[in-house]
């Protein structure tokens, strides 16, 4: 059957939620995708800062399919050595002090956000707590995580919303400032804006809000999916800024493929927030999924991938930075490790370079606001860089 054949069956088949690129993925290796006629891309995507490992990984394909033959699940009622290891190596990862797993980075969220209140609740014995949020900020699709993201377009049609959700300014204290009062309970942010646009906190930002946090016992979440693990260097971004968070929120590349998330308590939240009956999930941390996190630990210890990320992040600047040289169209540079976007000029719309790209064998993503984004899977090479900037050259 022919390529054309499969997508128009998916398109009969699947609710239109999605635009998707005309191109019917089999297989992968490495940083390289092949499609069902053979055709390979180079995968700067990597399935929106998923496959951190690349495709193909021997040691984890092992680690899961021994696994596989073990046990898939067991359910929140039993322990499982897995579950044991996964939740040991996060929380030694983050210095935080409790971990849940969850199924996705929406969930993750919905579990911070549950865990804010309950630790307002506690102290006050009131509710109607608040949280500030940011504008251009994604936190998932689901209700809860939709109402903290600050974006008209996604949120519009699903109102009423939950309620208690300010947004502020990113990057602009004085913002976040205005909209606390005594009501206000936590505090949630993107390290790394993300699918806004690719905006990192300014370190002022960051420590401003975390003082702010502390004096008024209010807690720090701060959303990792998409730029923590290891994407910009450190296993979270946040401990390049000398702040610690209450809460953390953890999915992506945290499975590296497997569908899993998490949300980490710092000791605060932890020892006053969430109790038995508080919180579940039938499938959250399940043995299959926390033999994917474990192994996603492992491995990157034993590839160096934390220390590769930050070997190879300024080669990627400096071509990105030579890029936007040669073209005009191409205005700035932003972004940590790897995790980088670039802003292109209104008018020259970025979704008809991603489809050029794909034409030349390159998967790119885009972001709000013209924006192209990078997220190569973290095993990237310099060479693979150099091609990525032919191919993407050829497609401007
Ligand atoms: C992707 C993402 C989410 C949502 O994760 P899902 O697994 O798609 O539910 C939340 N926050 C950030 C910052 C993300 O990038």
């Amino acid at each position: 059957m022919n390529e054309q054949t499969y997508i128009d069956r998916a398109e009969q088949a699947l609710l239109h939620t999605y635009n998707r690129f005309p191109v019917v993925l089999e297989k992968g290796k490495g940083a390289w995708l092949e499609d069902v006629n053979g055709k390979q891309y180079l995968d700067f995507g990597a399935g929106i800062g998923v496959c951190a490992l690349g495709y193909g990984d021997p040691d984890f394909e092992e680690a899961l399919k021994n696994q596989i033959s073990r046990l898939l699940h067991t359910s929140n009622l039993y322990y499982t050595v897995p579950l044991a290891e996964a939740a040991e190596k996060l929380l030694n990862a983050s210095g935080l002090s409790r971990v849940f797993f969850t199924n996705s980075g929406t969930e993750a969220v919905e579990g911070a956000i549950k865990a804010a209140r309950k630790y307002a609740f506690l102290k006050d014995g009131q509710t109607g707590h608040e949280i500030v949020a940011m504008r251009q900020s994604f936190h998932g699709r689901s209700v809860g995580a939709l109402s903290v993201t600050g974006n008209e377009h996604y949120q519009e049609p699903f109102r009423p919303l939950m309620g208690g959700v300010r947004f502020a300014g990113f990057n602009d204290l004085d913002s976040v400032k205005e909209q606390i009062n005594d009501k206000t309970c936590a505090i949630l942010l993107e390290t790394v804006q993300g699918e806004g646009g690719i905006f990192p906190a300014r370190p002022e930002f960051l420590k401003g809000i975390q003082a702010l946090c502390e004096k008024k016992d209010i807690l720090l979440i701060l959303d990792e999916i998409q730029c923590g693990m290891g994407r910009t260097g450190s296993w979270f971004a946040w401990q390049q800024y000398g702040v610690k968070p209450d809460l953390m929120t953890c999915a992506k590349a945290l499975g590296c493929g497997i569908p899993v998330g998490a949300f980490v308590l710092g000791e605060k939240a932890a020892r006053r927030s969430l109790e038995p009956g508080d919180h579940g999930t039938t499938y959250g941390g399940n043995p299959f999924a926390c033999a994917a996190v474990s192994a996603v630990f492992d491995l990157f210890e034993e590839r160096e991938l934390l220390s590769h990320v930050r070997e190879v992040t300024p080669y990627l600047e400096q071509k990105l930075d030579a890029l936007i040289e040669r073209h005009g169209f191409l205005k700035e540079r932003r972004g940590r490790g790897l995790m980088q976007g670039v802003q292109v000029e209104d008018g020259r719309p970025v979704g008809k370079i991603l489809q050029r790209a794909l034409e030349n064998g390159l998967i790119l993503l885009s972001a709000e606001g013209n924006v192209l984004r990078f997220l190569p899977p973290l095993i990237i090479t310099e060479e693979e860089i150099d091609e990525m900037i032919r191919r993407l050259e050829a497609s401007l």
